[in-house]
C-alpha cells in the first residue's frame, strides 16, 4: 500500500498464546503492506543481571532505539530475585501513561451498543510504587506515592490526546475526599492542567460513583485519567463493557516519545500452542502503533478488516462463541485486506 521507508519496531512475542498471535499480527501487516521491519527479542529464560530480570539489556535497548513497539502477554515467572517483566518494562522505559481506547464493535453485541472511551492511566506510582513492609506481626503498611511531576505529566498527556483526538471532555477519577492529601494533589495538577485546555470540559468524579455510572450508562464518558490504582481496576471494567479482554488493546507512553502497545491479557497458558487464540486485542494494538507512527491509511484499512470479520460473524474465535483457529480468523482478516 505504501512506498514509504520501512521503519524498524521491536516486537516482543512473549509467552503462552504470544508467538501464535503475534505471528498473527505479522501475516496481517504484511498483507496490508505495512513499511514495518520487526525486530524480535525473547523473555530470556535467565536473568539479566543489567536489568535484574528476564528481560535482556538488548531488549530494551532495541525499545528504546526503535522508540516504538508490540509486546505479547508476558507469564509472570515465580521465584524470587527479579523484577516482574511489566515493571521493568515501566521503569526502565518511563512508561507513564497507559492508553486504552474502549469501544463496541458493530456486530459483536454486549450489553451495550454505545461505548466509545478512552482510559489514561497513570502507570508508575501510586499504590504499585512498590513500598510495602510489615511494621510489626500483624500490621503491615503500604505507602501511597504521588508526586506533582507524574500527576502533571499524566494529565497533560490526556488533554493533549483529548485535544489532538476531537475528543471533548476529560474526567478526573479519584477518591479525594478520603485520601485528601494523595488524590487531592492529583486533581490539583488536573485542574492546572485543564486551564490551558479551555475547548475541552473537564470533571471529577469520585471512583465508587464512576463504576456505578459505567455500568448504568458507559456513554456518559469521553476520557478518564486517574492514578495508577484506579486506572487497572477501571481499565479491566471498561474492557468488560465491550466483550472482554481478547478485544481490548492498549499502548504505553513513555518519555522521549518511547510508544509500546500491548495487548492487556495475559499468556492464556490453558490455550497456549492450541491454535484457538483471538489475535483481535494485539492486532488492535498493532493499529494503536500504527497511528503512533501516523500510519494512518494502514491503520485503518487493519482496523476495518478485523472490524469486518467479526461483524460477518462467519469466523470467529472460540471466546466470541465461533469455532475459527487463529490461522483461520486471521486468514480471514487477510482475505478482507
Ligand atoms: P489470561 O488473560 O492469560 O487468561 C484469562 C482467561 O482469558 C483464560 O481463560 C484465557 O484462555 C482467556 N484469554 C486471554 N486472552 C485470550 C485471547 N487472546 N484469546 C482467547 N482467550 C483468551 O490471565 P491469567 O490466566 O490470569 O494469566 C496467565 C499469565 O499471564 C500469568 O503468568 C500472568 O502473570 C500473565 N499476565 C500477563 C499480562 C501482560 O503481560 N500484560 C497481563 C495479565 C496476565
Amino acid at each position: 500500500c505504501s512506498s514509504t521507508t520501512p521503519i524498524t519496531a521491536t516486537m516482543f512475542p512473549g509467552d503462552g498464546i504470544g508467538p501464535e498471535i503475534a505471528e498473527s499480527v505479522k501475516q496481517v501487516f504484511t498483507t496490508a503492506g505495512v513499511p514495518i521491519n520487526w525486530e524480535e527479542h525473547y523473555v530470556s529464560t535467565e536473568i539479566d543481571p543489567r536489568t535484574q530480570s528476564f528481560l535482556t539489556w538488548e531488549s530494551l535497548e532495541s525499545v528504546r532505539r526503535n522508540k516504538v513497539g508490540l509486546k505479547g502477554p508476558m507469564a509472570t515467572p515465580i521465584g524470587k530475585g527479579h523484577r516482574s517483566l511489566n515493571l521493568t518494562l515501566r521503569k526502565e522505559l518511563n512508561l507513564y501513561a497507559n492508553v486504552r481506547p474502549c469501544y463496541s464493535l458493530p456486530g459483536y453485541k454486549t450489553r451495550y451498543d454505545d461505548v466509545n472511551l478512552i482510559t489514561i492511566r497513570e502507570n508508575t506510582e501510586g499504590e504499585y510504587s512498590g513500598l510495602e513492609h510489615q511494621v510489626v506481626r500483624g500490621v503491615v503498611e503500604s505507602l501511597k506515592i504521588i508526586t506533582r511531576q507524574a500527576s502533571l505529566r499524566v494529565a497533560e498527556y490526556a488533554f493533549h490526546y483529548a485535544k489532538t483526538h476531537g475528543r471533548e471532555r476529560v474526567s478526573a477519577i479519584h477518591k479525594a475526599n478520603i485520601m485528601q492529601k494523595t488524590d487531592g494533589l492529583f486533581l490539583k495538577c488536573c485542574r492546572e492542567v485543564a486551564e490551558k485546555y479551555p475547548e475541552i470540559t473537564y470533571e471529577e468524579v469520585v471512583i465508587d460513583n464512576c463504576c456505578m455510572m459505567l455500568v448504568k450508562n458507559p456513554a456518559l464518558f469521553d476520557v478518564l485519567v486517574m492514578p495508577n490504582l484506579y486506572g487497572d481496576i477501571i481499565s479491566d471494567l471498561c474492557a468488560g463493557l465491550v466483550g472482554g479482554l481478547g478485544l481490548t488493546p492498549s499502548c504505553n507512553i513513555g518519555e522521549d516519545g518511547v510508544a509500546l502497545a500491548e495487548a492487556v491479557h495475559g499468556s492464556a497458558p490453558d490455550i497456549a500452542g492450541k491454535n484457538l487464540a483471538n489475535p483481535t486485542a494485539l492486532l488492535l494494538s498493532g493499529v494503536m502503533m500504527l497511528r503512533h507512527l501516523k500510519l494512518n491509511e494502514q491503520a485503518e484499512q487493519i482496523h476495518s478488516a478485523i472490524i469486518n470479520t467479526i461483524a460477518e460473524g462467519k469466523y470467529r474465535t472460540a471466546d466470541l462463541g465461533g469455532t475459527s483457529t487463529t490461522t483461520e480468523f486471521t486468514k480471514a482478516i487477510c482475505d478482507h485486506l
